[in-house]
């Protein structure tokens, strides 16, 4: 019989430092073999040069240079979870299949078919909190109901955060218990089916003097001061640990609350994975949504006539990332103006943003639709124009992503505010009245 081993199943965490699930599996009794799987069941529905595909493989190489570094690799397999854990079957004994939480209704769904199986063959399956701080039920109410409001979400948050001290993982400090191999089953990206993508993933910048002036300067599109920090903390390329420990040591937390934020919305779906698909609100559902495909491709390619609107979604296009503020605007903009239902943006978002998060989008788009928890309330109506005013007054954001605008030769607005304005209030008061 082979010597038994143990495998870490890397999936979005991916980094070698403060790694909870990594950190349980090195320092076991057994070697460690580092797997990661390209899920086909998630592939398939991706176009083929998706940026974040190609970001996520380039994150692949580089924990692979470290590990052959030492004498060591990581295994990269394409195909169901399932299907791969048996072929790793046929050539290892596994004793434990180590690996960190996922909230996400798909990948819970996966993780118990995943240990059902492994459980069958003798396998044990451990996994561990290592995306969050607090996550599933560790901050709820008295009475142990979810919290639907964030402002006491994130008191009760931080009011935990200060009890505790921050446990690191240093998973860094044990990479000797990786198995040394000979041979390892790397994949490029052609044999997986992709091609690199000339979109490239924005780097992170956490500093102090962001994090210090972030209050002042976050709302503001062309100051681009916020932290591009969501792609990394989707993929775990970065602790989030580290991140909520720089956080909490500046005098202004406002950058920290956004970190809860995140946290927020990940409860919130693990309490109520239904809010995947339906709105939280069930009266917002029987909102009659115009739905015109012909509007729904001018906001998609950035033509409605509203400047700042259309900057926003060439940002996205172009980038793959947009600026809080102005997707704030561009989601009213669909869901209220336009009439078109909140999961058409919401699966739009998804498909172009580099930090797609579906807790984060799915909650967010509830939000801005007034159909969630916590939501802007449906008669909070952003104005495509004053909004200008407020946010970019001197119009260089949108300069830079709309050089054709000039104020009186662009182009016709594809509604007018006011008539929108009084056909959303009129559509939505009769939907939940
Ligand atoms: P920063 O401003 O530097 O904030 C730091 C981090 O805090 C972010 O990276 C993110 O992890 C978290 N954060 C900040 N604001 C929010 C928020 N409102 N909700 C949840 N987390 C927050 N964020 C995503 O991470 N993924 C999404 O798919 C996503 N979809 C969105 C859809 C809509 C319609 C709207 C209005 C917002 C969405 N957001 C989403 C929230 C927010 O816009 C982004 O997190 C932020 O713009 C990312 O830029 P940044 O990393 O520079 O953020």
């Amino acid at each position: 019989m082979k010597t038994p081993i143990n495998i870490f199943w890397y999936r979005r965490d991916l980094r070698l430092e403060d790694n909870c699930g990594l950190f349980h599996a090195l320092t076991s009794d057994k070697k460690v073999l580092p797997i990661f799987i390209f899920d086909e069941d998630i592939l398939n529905k991706l176009p083929k040069d998706d940026s974040r595909v190609t970001f996520l493989h380039q994150e692949l190489e580089n924990i692979q240079h470290q590990l052959l570094e030492i004498g060591s690799g990581l295994s990269v397999f394409h195909g169901k979870p399932i299907a791969v854990f048996n072929e790793v079957l046929t050539n290892h004994t596994i004793e434990t299949v180590f690996t960190n939480h996922d909230y996400e209704p798909y990948a819970i769904q996966r993780d118990l078919e995943i240990k059902d199986f492994l459980i069958s063959k003798g396998i044990n399956f451990k996994t561990y909190k290592d995306q969050v701080i607090f996550e599933k039920d560790e901050i709820v109410k008295k009475d142990g109901t979810p919290y639907k409001v964030y402002t006491p979400f994130s008191k009760i948050w931080l009011a935990a955060f200060k009890t505790q001290e921050i446990q690191f993982f240093q998973s860094e400090e044990n990479l000797v218990n990786f198995i040394k191999k000979e041979t390892h089953q790397f994949l490029s990206l052609a044999d997986i089916g992709f091609t690199e993508s000339t979109i490239k993933v924005a780097s992170y910048k956490v500093s102090k003097n962001l994090i210090d002036t972030y209050e002042e300067t976050r709302n503001f599109p062309a100051k681009n001061s916020t932290s591009k920090l969501g792609t990394h903390l989707r993929f775990g390329t970065v602790s989030v640990r580290k991140m909520v420990d720089k956080a909490s040591k500046s005098g202004n937390i406002t950058f920290l609350k956004e970190l809860i934020w995140r946290e927020f919305f990940m409860q919130i779906l693990w309490h109520f994975p239904h809010t995947a698909k339906d709105s939280f609100k069930p009266q917002y559902d029987r909102i009659v949504w115009r739905n015109n495909e012909e509007e729904f491709k001018a906001w998609c390619t950035g033509e409605t006539g509203y400047p700042l609107v259309d900057a926003g979604m060439r940002e996205l296009n172009q980038t793959g990332f947009m600026h809080n503020r102005v997707r704030m605007l561009v989601g009213s903009f669909l869901c209220k103006h336009l009439l078109i239902d909140w999961r058409w943006g919401e699966a739009y978002f998804a498909e172009k943003l580099h930090d797609y998060e579906q807790s984060s989008n799915i909650g967010n788009w509830q939000w801005v639709a007034g159909t969630g928890v916590d939501a802007s309330p449906y008669f909070r109506i952003f104005n495509p124009t004053t909004q200008i005013q407020k946010f970019d007054k001197e119009l260089k954001y949108i300069q830079k992503w709309v050089p054709e605008f000039q104020e009186f030769t662009y182009s016709k607005e594809i509604v007018e505010h006011k008539l929108a304005r009084e056909r959303c209030l009129k559509v939505y008061k009769e939907a939940v009245q």
